[in-house]
C-alpha cells in the first residue's frame, strides 16, 4: 500500500519519545510508523519505504550506527534522508553518524515542531534528486527497451557521442567510429542525406526541434529506416553549441505497417483497392466535390456471365479472368481522351474492387457528361477483347452503369444504389454496354453518339460546304475581303448551322481533320477565283482551338498552301481571343511560326474575352475582329458604345486593322465610319453566301448597304 502522505519511520527504544515524535509529526501532516528496536526497524523497511528516518543512536541490540548502515546498504534506504537523534552531547557521536551515512543530526530532547518543518525541508530537496535519479534509470530502460539511440554533436569540438543503441541500429563499432558529426551522415542513405542535412542546417539557423524519418545504410549494405527527433541547444548569446538527438530503428514497424495497410486496403487477388479503400476515397471525393462545386462520376462495373467461366473452368481461372480485366480498367481510365498523353496516376480515375466480379470506377475530375461517356465506352471496349484462359479463347463483357453526383445524388449511398441500378439496366438491355442512371443522361448521349456517326460521314461523302461572307471598307464600300464559314447540306435535315457540329466535331477530335478540309477549299477556290482573273482578296478562315493545339499545325499548313499553289499573304486565319489569351506563352510561339509562313493573323470575337494588354502587343497580329454582340447594342447602348470606342482605339494604337462583325443596320455602320473603323461585315452587306453567288461579288468588286 502507498501513503499519500510523506512516511516517516521514528526509532526508539523509549516509549515517551514515540509517542512525541508521533504526535507531533502526524500533525504536521507525515505518516508516522515506529519502531522500538533496529531490529523491528529493518522488518518495517522492508514492508514500507519511509520518505525519513529518525534513528535514535543508543538502541538495544543493533545500534543507531549499525542500523543507519544497514539502511543506507537497503534499497529503500540508499537515497533517503536519515536523521539521528541522541542525547549525547559529543562530537565524536556526530562524526561518526555521518561517516555511516547519516544526514543530519539532532539532539535530545527534541523540538518536535521544529524538526518536522527540518523534514520538510530535507524532502523536497530530497524528492528532486530522486526523481531524477528515478527517470534516469527509467530513462535508461526505456531506451533500450524501445531500441532508442541517442547521439549529441558538440558542434564547438565537433565532437559526437553516442550511445550503445546507436552503434548497434547503424552495425558500426565504438571503437571503429570516427566520432564526428559527417561520420555520422556517411552513415545515412546518400539519397536521404541532402534532406537531414537541409533539415540539420534550418534548426541550426532557427533553432528549436525537428523530426524526420530516413534511411541508414549499414556496411553490410542493408539498410534501416530510422525517426529520428533531435534538438538544438544555444549558449547565451543565441549560437548553437550542441545538436542532441534520438532515433530509433522503425524499419519493421514500417514493415509491417505496410503488410497491414496491404491486407486491409487491398484485394488480394488483383492488387487494386478494396471496398474499405474505395468507400474511404469515395467519401473524401464527394467532400471535395462538395467543396469546389465540381462533378463526380461513378460507374459500377460488373462481368457479363462470370459465373459461367468460374464454373466451366475453376475459380482460380476465374481469378486469372479477374485480374486481367483489372489491368485493363486501369490501363484505360490513364488514358486521356487524346491518343498521345496519359493521366499521371494520382490524377486518374481510382479503380477499385468490391469482391467478385464488381468494380468500381471513381472519376473525380468529371469535365462533362460526354466526357464520362467516353470513359465508360472505353472500359467496355477494353473488357471485350479475348483472353486465353486453358487454353480456350474467351471473349469477356462488360456492363457498366454510371451516377453522377450532384445530378444522380449527393450522398454516397445514394449513388452507389443508383449506379447499381443502372448497371441492372445495361445488364438488361444485353450488356456490353454502359447505361447512365437517368434517362435523359441516356438519351443525349445517344442523341450525341448518332450524330457524331453523322460527322464522320458527312466528311467522308463531301456534305460539308463552305460559305463566303464579303468584308467591306466602311468608306469605299469596296470588297476587301472574305470570311470562311462551313455548312453542312444534311442529306435529311438540310442545311445544319456549324454552332450545332462545331463543338462536337472539336470534342471528338473531328475538328482537325475538318478544319484541314476547309483551308484545303478555300485555297483551292482562291486559286481558281485567280484563274478566273479575278482580282485575288484576302479570305478568313475559322481555326479552333484544337487545331491550334495539334503540334502538327504549321506543317499541314503549308503543305496545303503548298500543294495549292496559294499565296499565304491573302489567307488570314481566325484565332478566338480566349484560345490565344490561354496560354500566352505557347500561344506567343506558334503564331510567331505561323508569322514565318507568311500569313496573316485575327483575333476573333475580340472583346468577349480577358485579353493581356502586354500579350496583345508581342503577339504578330494584323487584324482585330470586334465581336458583334458589342455592335448589336449600337447606337442605343452607352456602355457598349463606349467599349467599342475603346476596341477600336486599341486597336489604333496596335497598328491593327479593325473589322466589325454583324453589321446588321445603317445606323451601326455610320457610328463606324465615325470611329474609323476600317472594315464591316454583316447582314447589312450581305449574309455569308455559297461559292457560286460569292463569284458575282468578286466580279462586282463592291457592295453597298441592303444590296
Ligand atoms: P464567327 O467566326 O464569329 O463567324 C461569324 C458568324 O456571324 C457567322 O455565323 C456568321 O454567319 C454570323 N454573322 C455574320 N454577319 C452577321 C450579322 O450581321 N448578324 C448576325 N446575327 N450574325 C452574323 P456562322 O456561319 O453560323 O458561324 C458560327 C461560328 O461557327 C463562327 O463564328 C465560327 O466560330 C464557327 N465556324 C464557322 N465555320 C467554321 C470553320 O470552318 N471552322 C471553325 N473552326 N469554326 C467555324
Ligand atoms: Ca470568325
Ligand atoms: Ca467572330
Amino acid at each position: 500500500m502507498r501513503i499519500d502522505k510523506p512516511a516517516v519511520l521514528v526509532v526508539d527504544d523509549d516509549r515517551t519519545t514515540r509517542f512525541l515524535a508521533t504526535q507531533a509529526l502526524e500533525q504536521s501532516g507525515f505518516h508516522v510508523e515506529v519502531a522500538e528496536s533496529g531490529a523491528r526497524a529493518l522488518a518495517v523497511m522492508s514492508r514500507l519505504s519511509p520518505d525519513v528516518a529518525l534513528l535514535d543512536l543508543d538502541l538495544p541490540g543493533v545500534d543507531g550506527y549499525e542500523l543507519c548502515a544497514r539502511l543506507r546498504r537497503s534499497s529503500g534506504g540508499r537515497d533517503i534522508p536519515i536523521v539521528v537523534m541522541s542525547g549525547m552531547d559529543d562530537i565524536e557521536a556526530v562524526q561518526k553518524s555521518f561517516r555511516v551515512g547519516a544526514t543530519d543530526f539532532v539532539e535530545k530532547p527534541v523540538n518536535w515542531i521544529a524538526l518536522s518543518h527540518r523534514i520538510r525541508y530535507m524532502l523536497q530537496a530530497g524528492s528532486a534528486a530522486r526523481a531524477l535519479r528515478r527517470s534516469e534509470r527509467k530513462l535508461s530502460n526505456a531506451q533500450r527497451i524501445a531500441r532508442l539511440a541517442w547521439w549529441e554533436w558538440d558542434i564547438v569540438a565537433n565532437k559526437l557521442g553516442a550511445s550503445e543503441e546507436f552503434y548497434k541500429t547503424l552495425g558500426i563499432s565504438e571503437e571503429t567510429f570516427e566520432g564526428t558529426y559527417d561520420a555520422f551522415v556517411r552513415c545515412m542513405h546518400a539519397d536521404d542525406r541532402p534532406q537531414v542535412c537541409a533539415r540539420v542546417d534550418e534548426t541550426l539557423a532557427e533553432g528549436g526541434e525537428f523530426s524526420i524519418d530516413y534511411r541508414v545504410v549499414r556496411p553490410d549494405g542493408s539498410e534501416r529506416i530510422v525517426h529520428q527527433r533531435a534538438v538544438v541547444e544555444v549558449n547565451d548569446v543565441g549560437a548553437p553549441v550542441r545538436v542532441s538527438g534520438i532515433f530509433q530503428d522503425i524499419t519493421e514497424r514500417i514493415k509491417v505497417e505496410r503488410e497491414v495497410r496491404q491486407l486491409v486496403y487491398y484485394d488480394s487477388v488483383t492488387g487494386l483497392p478494396n471496398r474499405k479503400l474505395f468507400n474511404e476515397r469515395f467519401n473524401l471525393v464527394i467532400e471535395q466535390a462538395r467543396r469546389h462545386e465540381r462533378g463526380l462520376a461513378l460507374l459500377f462495373l460488373d462481368l457479363d456471365r462470370f459465373k459461367r467461366v468460374n464454373e466451366t473452368f475453376g475459380l482460380a481461372a476465374g481469378d486469372e479472368l479477374i485480374r486481367s480485366v483489372a489491368r485493363r480498367l486501369l490501363e484505360s481510365v490513364r488514358k486521356t481522351d487524346s491518343v498521345t498523353r496519359t493521366i499521371p496516376e494520382d490524377r486518374a480515375p481510382t479503380v477499385a474492387r468490391l469482391g467478385g466480379d464488381e468494380f468500381m470506377i471513381l472519376i473525380a475530375e468529371v469535365e462533362d457528361v460526354p466526357h464520362v461517356a467516353r470513359v465508360a465506352e472505353r472500359l467496355v471496349q477494353a473488357v471485350r477483347r479475348p483472353v486465353s484462359l486453358e487454353g480456350h479463347d474467351i471473349v469477356p463483357a462488360a456492363s457498366i452503369g454510371i451516377a453522377l453526383y450532384p445530378h444522380d445524388g449527393t450522398e454516397p449511398d445514394q449513388l452507389l444504389r443508383n449506379a447499381n441500378a443502372a448497371m441492372h439496366h445495361a445488364k438488361e438491355g444485353g450488356g456490353n454496354r454502359y447505361q447512365f442512371y437517368s434517362e435523359e443522361m441516356n438519351r443525349s448521349m445517344l442523341e450525341r453518339l448518332i450524330l457524331e456517326n453523322a460527322l464522320h460521314r458527312a466528311l467522308l461523302n463531301g456534305e460539308f460546304v463552305v460559305y463566303y461572307q464579303p468584308q467591306i471598307d466602311v468608306r469605299t464600300h469596296r470588297l476587301v475581303g472574305a470570311e470562311a464559314l462551313i455548312r453542312w447540306r444534311h442529306p435529311e435535315r438540310g442545311l445544319v448551322p456549324p454552332m450545332q457540329f462545331i463543338p462536337l466535331a472539336e470534342e471528338s477530335g473531328l475538328i482537325v481533320p475538318m478544319g484541314e478540309w476547309v483551308l484545303r477549299t478555300v485555297c483551292n477556290q482562291s486559286r481558281v477565283w485567280r484563274e478566273l482573273g479575278l482580282p485575288s482578296i484576302r479570305v478568313g478562315v475559322n481555326v479552333s482551338g484544337r487545331q491550334f493545339a495539334e503540334k502538327d499545325f504549321v506543317r499541314t499548313l503549308s503543305s496545303v498552301l503548298s500543294e495549292t499553289h496559294s499565296d499565304p499573304a491573302y489567307l488570314e486565319l481566325e484565332l478566338t481571343e480566349s484560345m490565344i489569351m490561354s496560354d500566352a506563352e505557347a500561344s506567343r510561339r506558334s503564331l510567331l511560326q505561323l508569322k514565318e509562313i507568311g500569313v496573316r493573323l485575327s483575333v476573333d470575337d475580340f472583346g468577349t474575352g480577358y485579353s493581356s494588354l502586354s500579350y496583345l502587343r508581342r503577339f504578330p497580329l494584323d487584324t482585330l475582329k470586334i465581336d458583334r454582340s458589342f455592335l448589336a447594342g449600337i447606337p442605343g447602348d452607352s456602355d457598349q458604345i463606349a467599349i467599342t470606342k475603346a476596341i477600336i482605339a486599341l486597336a489604333r494604337s496596335l497598328s491593327l486593322k479593325i473589322v466589325a462583325e454583324g453589321v446588321e443596320t445603317k445606323n451601326q455602320l455610320d457610328f463606324l465610319r465615325e470611329q474609323d473603323c476600317d472594315e464591316a461585315q454583316g447582314y447589312l452587306f450581305s449574309k455569308p453566301v455559297p461559292e457560286v453567288e460569292f463569284l458575282e461579288i468578286l466580279k462586282t468588286g463592291s457592295v453597298w448597304p441592303g444590296a
